[in-house]
C-alpha cells in the first residue's frame, strides 16, 4: 500500500471532524447534567416489553426485525392523529436528520442552522460535503423568522425549543417560515414534550415541513437509540430509499412501543420536571445570574462570580469546579454568544440539592 488511508478517503471526509458528544463517565458516582438524560427510568412496561422480545432464551433475536418498524410507525401515527405513511423511525433522531442530510444536501445543495443550536447539524452536513449556511441568533435568543426564511439552503435544520437555550418558538412563527421558505424545513423538536406547544398540527398545510422527535430525552431511553420523523408521505417515501434496511433493532422497536402505550408515566415525568425546571429557575435567578426561560428540560445559564463578573473565564471556572466535585455539565466556548453560559440538565431533587450545594460553595470560593 504506498498511499496512507487518509490519503484514499473522500477529500471532505479526511478535513472533517467527528461530533464531540457530552462526556459518559463509565465510573459511578457522577452528578450527569450534561446530556439532558431524564433523571428517572423509563417506564416499567418498557422493561416488560423488552423482557418477552428476549423470551426463550432471545430465540427471536436470530430473526430481523421489522425493516420498517410498522407496528411503532403504526403506534407513533396514531399518537399524533396522523397516518403511518407520514412516518419514519430511526435509530435516534439522529439517525433521522442524518437521513434529512443525505436525502436533501450535497456539494450544490446547502444545508443551514441557527448559531446557536444542535453542533451536530454541521458534523453531518460535513459528512455529506454539503455547503453548512447560518443564521445568528442575536442574544435575544428570539426568532430570527425572516433571516431563515429568506436562507437559500435545500434544507433548514431549526431546533425547537432550542438546544442549548432552552427557548420556545411558537407554531405560528414557524408555520411563517414553512410558508416562505423554499426548501425543507425539518424543526428538531426533541425537547417539545417538555413544552407544551408542537407543530405537528402544522404538517397538512405544510408540505415542507418534517417533525424529528426522539423517544431519548422525554421518554428517558437515550440508551435504546428510537427517534422519528413526521412529515408527509413524500417526504416519509424519499428518506425511506436511503434508509438502512433494519435501522431499528428489535428491543428497541419492542421497548419505544411500550413506552409509547404509558402515556400517564409520562405525563406525570413531565409535569415533575416543569415543577424542577420552575423551583431551577428561580433559584438561578436569585444568585444573580441571568437564565433564557426554558421550556426544555436544561437551563442555559450566566454564572456570576463573587466578585459581580461573568463571561468565559468565569463559566469556565465554574464547569471545572463543578468537574471537580463530580458534577457534569456543558460548556459552549467556541462563540460569543454561548461562552459565558453553561447548560445545567433538570436531575433528580437530590442530584438538585447536589449541585446548589456545589455552586453555594464556588460562589464562597
Ligand atoms: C439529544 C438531541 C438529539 C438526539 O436525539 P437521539 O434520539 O438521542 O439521537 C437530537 N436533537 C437535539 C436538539 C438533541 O438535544
Amino acid at each position: 500500500m504506498t498511499s496512507s488511508s487518509k490519503q484514499l478517503a473522500n477529500t471532505h471526509v479526511a478535513a472533517m471532524s467527528a461530533y464531540t458528544p457530552g462526556l459518559q463517565p463509565t465510573e459511578p458516582g457522577w452528578v450527569k447534567l450534561n446530556t439532558n438524560e431524564l433523571p428517572v427510568p423509563p417506564s416499567p412496561r418498557v422493561v416488560e416489553a423488552i423482557q418477552s422480545e428476549l423470551a426463550e432464551g432471545g430465540k427471536r433475536l436470530r430473526l430481523y426485525p421489522n425493516p420498517n418498524s410498522a407496528p411503532l410507525r403504526a403506534a407513533v401515527a396514531a399518537h399524533h392523529g396522523l397516518a403511518a405513511d407520514n412516518v419514519l423511525i430511526g435509530n435516534g433522531a439522529d439517525d433521522v436528520l442524518n437521513l434529512l442530510l443525505r436525502t436533501f444536501c450535497g456539494p450544490d445543495k446547502p444545508a443551514a442552522m441557527t448559531v446557536p443550536s444542535y453542533s451536530l447539524y454541521a458534523v453531518l452536513a460535513n459528512a455529506q460535503n454539503a455547503p453548512m449556511l447560518e443564521v445568528t441568533f442575536d442574544r435575544s435568543m428570539a426568532l430570527p423568522g425572516d433571516a431563515i426564511a429568506q436562507c437559500p439552503a435545500k434544507l433548514f435544520l431549526l431546533t425547537s425549543p432550542n438546544a442549548p437555550t432552552g427557548v420556545g418558538f411558537s407554531p405560528k412563527d414557524i408555520g411563517d417560515i414553512a410558508k416562505s421558505f423554499e426548501g425543507i424545513l425539518a424543526v428538531d423538536e426533541t425537547y417539545a414534550p417538555f413544552s407544551g406547544q408542537d407543530c405537528v398540527g402544522l404538517l397538512k398545510e405544510h408540505p415542507n415541513l418534517v417533525i424529528v422527535r426522539s423517544f431519548s430525552k422525554a421518554f428517558a431511553l437515550a440508551g435504546l437509540r428510537v427517534g422519528y420523523a413526521l412529515a408527509s408521505q413524500e417526504i416519509i417515501g424519499l428518506l425511506d430509499r436511503v434508509r438502512d434496511s433494519y435501522n431499528v433493532d428489535r428491543l428497541a422497536q419492542a421497548g419505544a412501543l411500550a413506552a409509547l402505550g404509558d402515556t400517564d408515566y409520562y405525563a406525570n415525568v413531565i409535569a415533575d420536571t416543569v415543577v424542577m425546571r420552575d423551583k431551577m429557575a428561580s433559584w438561578y435567578e436569585s444568585l444573580g445570574w441571568f437564565v433564557y426561560p426554558s421550556v426544555a428540560n436544561y437551563h442555559f445559564v450566566e454564572p456570576v462570580s463573587r466578585r459581580g463578573e461573568r463571561g468565559l473565564a468565569v463559566a469556565t471556572s465554574l464547569y471545572e469546579f463543578l468537574r471537580e466535585q463530580k458534577v457534569l455539565v456543558r460548556a459552549f466556548p467556541k462563540h460569543a454568544l454561548t461562552e459565558s453560559f453553561l447548560r445545567i440538565s433538570l436531575g433528580s431533587e437530590t442530584e438538585m440539592e447536589t449541585l446548589q450545594k456545589v455552586i453555594r460553595d464556588w460562589v464562597a470560593a
